[in-house]
């Protein structure tokens, strides 16, 4: 048996707008896409149609950045442009807080994700005891453990948590992967254990690049804000050394790009940087709020997109973001202006599914891909119902699966 979706307008993350369209899906998948009129030649007398007559169908959302166990820090901290000082006082807090807090902002954070419309996520989780529980069904999520330290404490970290997320129940809808966290809190040697078992495993990789200025002055000069931090906090070995490049070429020099990255934020990027993350198939989370919560200059999602990165969107955490809702990220940079809206719905969606290797399952409304999309009621009869959803003038993303 067939179930239809029939709607006022089905909207593809790629391709023209359908007026009065539908999908219909058979085991969970979707068969045929295209306008109603079309369709319903092959709905047959069993086969179960759901009419939306109001709304637009929308590809789930895809989280390409989030961190599910800070979904308890709302409000917590103010917009600022000193970066080190708000990761120290986050770190202060999460040192306090005890195991059962961060399992239970996991949890919101999962509830959160699907009521915003959100289907997948990757998501950075930085306490082997706590993350997406293995029985939560809902949703496709792919775990990346966070591993920090330089030298031969951070490699015993790679290989225990290799080990340890090895030994999880295997779920089908549960990814698993490896974040070296950023290159002030991992040493490069760190990064490239995590790539060697990752690539061992077939998983995919994750980090933080170029998230600050302080950050490139780390790797370059051994200065700055985060080296200060580091020092203070005697995690940097006796003999480390800064390197004179920037992280992004010291880590491809390493041969950390042997492969693709998805890489977190990318705030500061040079045309050089930009090249490796094209070359080796990488792609880059842009967290359009947290940013803007950080004050850092302007995005080159643009400039990436033009050398052929695969840009998409992440939330960030709830202690540098509002609100879990891709959905939100990209209105908020529709609301910027300048945007393409169809550009920001791929980078909502399409995108963030081939940022963790979802191609062939969502983040988009065409056969073969799995059925599960958002149901959107634009306010009033738009005639650009995109434009409508991404103004914000519409209802809530209802999200539906086949
Ligand atoms: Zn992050």
């Amino acid at each position: 048996m067939a179930r239809i979706f029939r709607a006022r307008w089905v909207i593809p993350a790629d391709g023209p707008v359908v007026d009065d369209g539908a999908l219909v899906a058979e085991g969970g998948r979707i068969v045929r896409v295209g306008p109603w009129a079309r369709l319903a030649a092959h709905v047959g007398a069993g086969d179960d149609t759901e009419h939306f007559p109001d709304a637009a169908l929308v590809p789930a959302f895809v989280n390409a950045h989030t961190h599910l166990a800070l979904s308890d820090m709302t409000g917590r901290f103010r917009p600022t442009v000193n970066f080190a000082a708000w990761i120290g006082r986050l770190t202060a807090r999460l040192w306090m807080r005890s195991k059962g807090a961060a399992g239970r902002a996991v949890r919101r954070g999962v509830e959160e994700s699907l009521a915003a419309g959100t289907i997948a996520a990757a998501d950075l989780a930085h306490d082997p005891t706590f993350d997406i529980p293995p029985g939560e069904s809902r949703g496709r999520w792919t775990i990346f453990r966070e591993l920090f330290r330089f030298g031969a404490p951070g490699l015993a970290r790679v290989q225990e948590a290799a080990r340890a997320l090895g030994r999880r129940r295997p779920a089908s809808n549960i990814r698993l992967g490896l974040a070296p966290h950023a290159p002030y809190t991992a040493g490069v040697e760190v990064f490239m254990a995590a790539r060697r078992e990752a690539d061992a495993r077939g998983w995919p990789v994750s980090t933080h690049l170029h998230e600050t200025q302080d950050e490139i002055a780390f790797t370059e000069r051994g200065e700055g804000a985060l080296c200060e931090w580091m020092r203070r906090l005697k995690i940097l070995p006796a003999d480390w050394r800064p390197t004179g490049r920037r992280p992004i070429a010291m880590l491809a020099e390493a041969g950390f790009f042997s492969g693709p990255v998805l890489v977190a934020h990318a705030n500061y990027l040079t045309d050089e940087d930009i090249a490796v993350l094209a070359r080796s198939g990488s792609s880059v989370a842009f967290c359009p709020r947290s940013h803007a919560f950080f004050k850092h200059a302007g995005h080159p999602w643009r400039r990436l997109l033009a050398a052929g990165v695969n840009v998409c969107l992440g939330t960030d955490s709830l202690a540098s973001s509002p609100s879990l809702s891709v959905l939100d990220e990209a209105r908020f940079l529709f609301a910027q202006g300048g945007a393409e809206p169809r550009v920001l719905l791929a980078m909502a969606t399409r995108r963030g599914a081939r940022a963790m290797g979802l191609q062939d399952e969502t983040g988009g409304l065409r056969p073969g891909l799995a059925a599960e999309f958002c149901a959107v009621v634009p306010a009033g009869c738009a005639h650009e119902p995109l434009e409508a959803i991404l103004a914000g003038e519409c209802g809530p993303a209802r999200l539906v699966r086949a």
